[in-house]
């Protein structure tokens, strides 16, 4: 019944002179999210957006796609009205409850909005009215202004429009406002979520990961780039770059004391995607990392990691408990790909006492025996890199 969708959003509003960069990035991420499901119409109008529909198309594909798009504050199911004039414009609203509703013995109240300023009744005359018309056509309906259990919303701008379903969007900013940062993917839980969370602020996203063949297989690097794929639903885009980081761990593990190793390897991580990052433009890193979920993220090896790069890091499950990033990761469909047992590379080189307060000096100290080799080994993992657009 519905050839269209009212688009409502919040934050976006606020944004003054800039707020039709807002409005054109979330009409545009809409027409991205909907370019699979179907040939619909992505339109702009007075401060609204409307999703007008194809002939056929799948009413929960549609909707579930509009729901991943951020910005979205919530999704209400139209019917458009052609003809405005007044029992027309009543009839339509009567036809619309008798559709919607089997069962008319709720309590409801009419808002009404009026964008055409030309049309004969005020927003209270058509609330009054369209309540009267209602109570006639529907005997067993009743009037609540304070607490309804259906809003019938009637709103006359060039067409008119009904609606009375409100389905929540997933809030946030449209991708692409808010510039680009580098995410560090791995195929865990928490990078995914990391990269969900910042990309819903209008971050677009790239990623790296740190793939260590033949310690890690092919399939655990298959893991990261469906990931990337499921993140992608929601950010759009994302260039993932693979970096081939056998020969810096192995190098690491060689000439480091080994309850140091996650933390230079680290270190290692946050400087070659520090320098991608600044190869491609993008202003921040983001990592999965929460305080005191392992040894390399307490607080001493937090400030570790942190102190090579010069670039703000992002970490926003930082104060979440696993179970709270899991849930975020259920809800976004991560999780079930997360937990694919496939190794990833720092479970291979873990020590079985890794330091759990890292000393920067000491850290610093034990890097010095990399000197001969490490700048080399790092210029042919950036030359190497693999680059996969995932969408
Ligand atoms: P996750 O669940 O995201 O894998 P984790 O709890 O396993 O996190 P660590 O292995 O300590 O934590 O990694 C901390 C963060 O470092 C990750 O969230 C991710 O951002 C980054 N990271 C770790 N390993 C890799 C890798 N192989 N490639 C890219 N980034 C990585
Ligand atoms: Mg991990």
């Amino acid at each position: 019944m519905f050839k269209a969708f009212l688009i409502k959003y919040a934050e976006i509003g606020i944004k003054g002179k800039n707020r039709y960069i807002f409005e054109n990035a979330l009409r545009d991420q809409i027409k991205y999210a909907l370019k699979e499901v179907g040939n619909f119409n992505v339109i702009k109008e007075q401060g609204r957006i409307f999703v007008e529909c194809p002939e056929s198309y799948d009413y929960d594909e549609t909707v579930d796609a509009i729901k991943r798009v951020f910005g979205v504050a919530s999704i209400c199911p139209v019917v458009q009205i052609d003809d405005c004039e007044w029992d027309p414009l009543a009839k339509a609203v009567g036809d619309y409850v008798e559709q919607m509703y089997k069962d008319k013995s709720f309590t409801f109240k009419v808002e009404a909005k009026r964008a055409d300023k030309r049309y004969p009744f005020t927003s209270p005359e058509i609330c009054m009215k369209m309540g009267e018309y209602l109570l006639d056509r529907f005997p067993n309906m009743k009037v609540d202004v304070h607490n309804p259990e259906v809003k019938i919303n009637v709103e006359i701008r060039t067409k008119g429009y009904v609606y009375s379903l409100i389905i929540p969007g997933p809030g946030g900013m449209p991708v692409g406002t808010n510039g680009k940062a580098m995410l560090l993917l791995s195929g865990g839980i928490d990078s995914p979520v990391a990269g969900y969370m910042v990309a819903k602020r209008g971050v677009s996203l790239e990623a790296t990961y740190f793939h260590a063949p033949p310690y890690t297989s092919e399939r655990a690097k298959q893991k990261v780039v469906d990931l990337a794929r499921i993140v992608s639903r929601y950010s759009g885009p994302i260039k993932l770059h693979v970096i081939n980081f056998t020969d810096i761990q192995l190098y690491i593990y060689e000439k480091c004391p080994h309850d140091e190793l996650t933390i230079i390897m680290r270190r290692y991580m946050m400087k070659i995607a520090e320098q991608i990052a600044n190869d491609n433009g993008a202003l921040a890193l983001v990592t999965g990392e929460s305080i005191g979920q392992v040894a390399s993220q307490t607080l001493q090896s937090l400030n570790a990691t942190n102190s090579v790069c010069t670039m703000p890091v992002f970490r926003p499950v930082i104060g979440f408990d696993k179970q709270d990033i899991v849930d975020v990761a259920e809800k976004i469909d991560t999780y079930e790909t997360s937990i694919l047992p496939f190794e990833d590379c720092c479970t291979i080189f873990v020590a079985k006492h890794p330091v759990t307060k890292p000393s920067l000096k000491a850290i610093e100290r034990s890097e010095r025996n990399l000197e001969e080799q490490i700048e080399e080994l790092v210029k042919v993992a950036l030359d190497t890199k693999e680059t996969i657009l995932v969408d």
